[in-house]
């Protein structure tokens, strides 16, 4: 049920003992005037609220495109939009809405007009941005506002303390999509920004997990972050790998498989890597970055730098690719035999070796609902990790500890479950006999917990 409020201005101004009109105290306005709409009642459906770290998304789901009027009010601060010409659906209920929310905590509606107001009670300042997105589905015709902290609010720096020239091999972990970017479509419902996410955290624990690395994720709920935003956050946490974690659809049911993808600027190297390419490159205009420019600047990198690091970026991101890709085929089927590539966005970050692991096809019935089991998002997590480490064991970046440890002759590995010295052999790159030796085992049995010494390759 909907409370249907006094209006929500002749209330606002009540609570702060205040009888000046509401119009007196306008701070920031926005107005946005839609191609004339002669079919009235549009109906609000819904408002939901996404959280990121630098903003709260205000969604209005509407059965039609709508006039409104936005603006930010203090004392108390508030955010107020003004919907023209709209009736309220029969499930339009917002009551619950801001519930445990950081920066909203009140959600009021009331009549005006031929039309309904709208004030969310914000805790603080901030500074709106709004926009229209257009239907694509499972969602309608939206409103959004993305509400920005001003400053006082923003994020703690990041400083990394470690050693000197053993610091951690850092992988930046993307769940592709988010908030108003539901990303492919399966059955019942499911979306591939929620398999992706859920995948995304089980990876990014067990990276974490293993020594010598530290993985953190990008995107860590349900909203939805830019590609040049993706490709910052990276750079800034000065990752050595950036991994994407994306489970799209096809328009027939058939495909099936997991893919690796890398970056290309010269072409793809399939139709279905520029398919594909084309298709994740959209989510910037259905996950609305509050532009609709497609226009992708270079991440403020000299020219020349961005050609002479480019060419070995790209060199690792298919080699670790095809380390990946290799570790997937003995988990689950392959749709492609080998790291394709296309002139994938998201991947753009010109010193940041960067993948994309298409993990399946959520479009296919079988495949979806193996996608959304939990037994197989590990699988398929600890295929990528195990693609990762045996690379970056192989090759490690320069100042870390796996390149550390690999010059001095030795790591230290801890044995999990379902490890065997013979893939721990593989894994590192040195025979079991010389593992055996190191340390001082008459057979091949191990244990869980036990520490044990890999001589260097
Ligand atoms: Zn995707």
């Amino acid at each position: 049920m909907v409370r249907h409020a006094a209006p929500a201005c002749r209330r606002a101004t009540r609570r702060n003992g205040n009888v000046k009109p509401v119009s007196c105290a306008v701070v920031a306005l926005a107005f946005c005037a839609l191609a004339p709409i002669s079919v009235s009642a549009a109906q609000l459906e819904s408002l939901r609220l996404h959280e990121s770290p630098e903003y709260t998304r205000v969604v209005f789901d509407t059965t039609a495109p709508v006039r409104y009027r936005a603006m930010v009010l203090e004392n108390p601060h508030r955010f107020v939009i003004d919907f023209e010409d709209v009736s309220l659906g029969p499930a339009f209920d917002p009551t619950a809405v801001a519930l445990g929310r950081d920066r909203v905590d009140g959600v009021r509606v009331g009549r005006r007009g031929d039309g309904y107001r709208i004030v969310l009670d914000v805790t603080a300042k901030l500074q709106p941005k709004d926009f229209t997105l257009l239907p694509v589905d499972p969602y309608g015709h939206r409103v959004v506002v993305d509400l920005y902290d001003t400053g006082a609010r923003a994020a703690p720096r990041i400083v990394v303390t470690q050693p000197r020239g053993k610091r951690d091999v850092v992988v930046a972990v993307d769940a592709g999509h988010g908030g108003e970017d539901p990303g492919a479509l399966g059955p019942g419902r499911l979306q591939e920004k929620t398999v992706v996410l859920s995948i995304a955290r089980k990876l990014e624990a067990m990276i974490d997990a293993e020594p010598g690395f530290d993985a953190f994720l990008v995107r860590d709920g349900d909203y939805y972050i830019g590609h040049a935003k993706r490709r910052q956050i990276a750079r800034d946490r000065r990752a050595d790998l950036f991994v994407s974690i994306h489970a799209d659809g096809f328009e027939s049911s058939q495909p099936n498989g997991a893919s690796v993808y890398t970056l290309s600027d010269r072409g793809a190297t399939s139709e279905t890597a520029a398919y594909l390419a084309d298709k994740e490159n959209r989510s910037d205009l259905i996950g609305g970055v509050g532009t609709i420019s497609l226009d992708d600047k270079p991440d403020g990198v000299a020219e020349i730098l961005l050609d002479i690091s480019m060419d070995a970026f790209r060199i690792r991101s298919i080699e670790v690719g095809g380390y990946i890709l290799e570790q997937l085929g003995k988990t689950t089927k392959l749709h492609k035999q080998r790291v394709e590539q296309a002139a994938f966005l998201v991947l753009k970050a010109p010193d940041v070796a960067s993948v994309l692991v298409e993990t399946g096809f959520i479009s296919n019935p079988a495949e979806a609902r193996r996608l959304n089991q939990r037994d197989y998002q590990e699988d398929l997590s600890r295929a990528i990790v195990r693609g990762i480490a045996i690379y970056m064991n192989e090759k490690p970046p320069t100042g870390t500890l796996l390149a550390w440890q690999r010059e001095h002759g030795g790591v230290r590995y801890t044995i999990s479950r379902g490890d065997t010295l013979s893939e721990i052999a593989v894994r590192y790159g040195v025979s079991a006999e010389r593992i055996r030796r190191a340390n001082k085992l008459s057979n091949d049995a191990i244990h869980v917990g036990q520490v044990i010494i890999i001589p260097a390759g």
